[in-house]
């Protein structure tokens, strides 16, 4: 028998075939001097790499597994599914079922289209905002993502932030130039944005609490303004739930800031952790879509009965059980007091950013209100921090510009011994007078 490889023996293997070794930059490790765990499997809150080294996950594949991995019922679901055959290309009823579970739960949605990814339901909403509106230009704010396509890699977080890259190459001037771009929490440069283009702006695109530059809730008032000056100058407010979509409530983000936007983007939760996102609003500008009305768009495993049956039977169960928030919101505010406890007593100055199950550390006095005090946040002491919880069997993003998530499955057990690893590493750093 042939000795099994370890992870960094395949990451080694994974370059020769695979740009970089891996399928999303993030997963490479890089920006935290690491090669990567190859992982063999997930159950609940936990992970297990090729070496059987097990760790407590806090990336939860990026945000779409609330109910940890491997749920039983999901996965009955998909098993299930999957026994009728995979995907026809035709309307199935769990489809209809899904998009009527999405409307009802989240009520500034009165129709839904299913995608296959949240950069093509933010892609979709963008196409939908211009039609609707006859206008070209866009407004996001710095640090946050919206996914790949290129109009969105402006000024974006997640793994450009990481790799440094303003921008990407490749990204036609004329398309960037069409995305105008605002700092977060900003309301003054985005009326000044208003005056200075006024009648070409289709739309406002935003995470309503940012969770692609590290966790950087809104202001107060911030959610609102941006309903009221999209409002006033006729441009659509699109929010980005694709994260906090069902993960900060059954609402989203726009039930617990009461603020409803025009269009929704979905994706991550929705697909219980297979491919799926979606696009939804009011019925008006949800009907400008094929066939239907003249903006087209499709999709050959849109609607995907397996990803349909796994994010149907997750929404499901977060339906049932309302008081997994509360959980969540539990747990992580206790894990965000013992970081900044432990951050005082080892003269570490961590700023936490938290919002419901997602948290962040930036590595500064703070506060982080947006991207560019998220910058400031000392990266070589994230790098190291994170180094030394891996170690200790804390699986964290490999970045300090990505949210830690929070699941369902994760356990008081799970959540203090993660502590007490936060603390041991403030302390190492403390003690190397980094
Ligand atoms: C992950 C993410 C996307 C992109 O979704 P993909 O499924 O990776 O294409 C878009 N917007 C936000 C806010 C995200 O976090």
């Amino acid at each position: 028998m042939s000795k099994s490889l370890t992870s960094p023996e395949w990451f080694d293997r994974a370059q020769l075939s695979i740009p970089g070794g891996v399928n999303s930059p993030v997963r490479a490790f890089r920006s935290v001097g690491q090669s990567p765990r190859f992982i063999a499997r997930g159950q609940g809150s936990h992970l297990w790499d090729e070496e059987g080294c097990e760790y407590i996950d806090f990336v939860g594949s990026w945000g779409p597994l609330i109910l940890g991995h491997a749920h039983p019922v999901v996965q009955e679901a998909i098993v299930k599914a999957a026994s009728s055959g995979w995907t026809y290309g035709a309307p199935t009823t769990g489809e209809v079922e899904l998009a009527e579970q999405i409307c009802r739960l989240v009520p500034s949605v009165e129709k839904v289209r299913l995608v296959s990814s949240g950069t093509e339901a933010v892609m979709t909403a963008i196409r939908l905002a211009r039609a609707f509106t006859g206008r070209d230009l866009i407004i996001k704010m710095d640090g946050c993502y919206h996914g790949h396509s290129d109009g969105l890699l402006v000024q974006a977080g997640s793994g450009l932030l990481t790799n440094g890259l303003p921008d990407s190459a490749g990204v036609p001037e004329g398309y960037a130039r069409l995305t105008l771009s605002c700092p977060y929490n900003d309301t003054d440069t985005l009326e000044s944005l208003f005056q200075q283009y006024p009648d070409q702006i289709a739309a406002v695109i935003v995470e309503p609490v940012a969770a692609n530059m590290g966790v950087v809730p809104p202001l107060p008032g911030f959610l609102a303004a941006l309903r009221r000056l999209t409002q006033t100058n006729g441009a659509l407010l699109v929010f980005d739930e694709v994260i906090t979509g069902f993960r900060l409530a059954l609402g989203g983000a726009q039930q617990v800031f009461s603020v409803q936007p025009d269009l929704t983007t979905f994706g991550k939760i929705i697909g219980g952790g297979l491919p799926m996102g979606a696009v939804g609003g009011k019925r008006a500008i949800m009907d400008q879509l094929a066939p239907l009305g003249p903006v087209y768009q499709a999709g050959t495993l849109s609607g995907n009965p397996l990803a349909v049956a796994a994010g149907r039977a997750t929404l499901a169960i977060l339906e049932q059980n309302p008081a997994i928030y509360l959980h969540l919101e539990q747990q992580a505010s206790w894990l965000a007091e013992q970081i900044r406890s432990a951050s005082a007593r080892n003269s570490i100055p961590v700023t936490v950013n938290r919002c419901g199950s997602l948290l962040s550390l930036f590595f500064c006095p703070g506060p982080v209100n947006h991207l560019e005090q998220a910058k400031t946040s000392r990266t070589d002491r994230f790098s190291q921090f994170f180094t030394s919880m891996l170690a200790q069997g804390i699986y964290l993003p490999p970045s300090n510009f990505e949210a830690w998530f929070l699941s369902a499955q994760h356990s008081e057990e799970d959540i203090t011994r993660t502590a007490e690893a936060c603390a041991t590493s403030l302390q190492e750093l403390n003690s190397r007078g980094m």
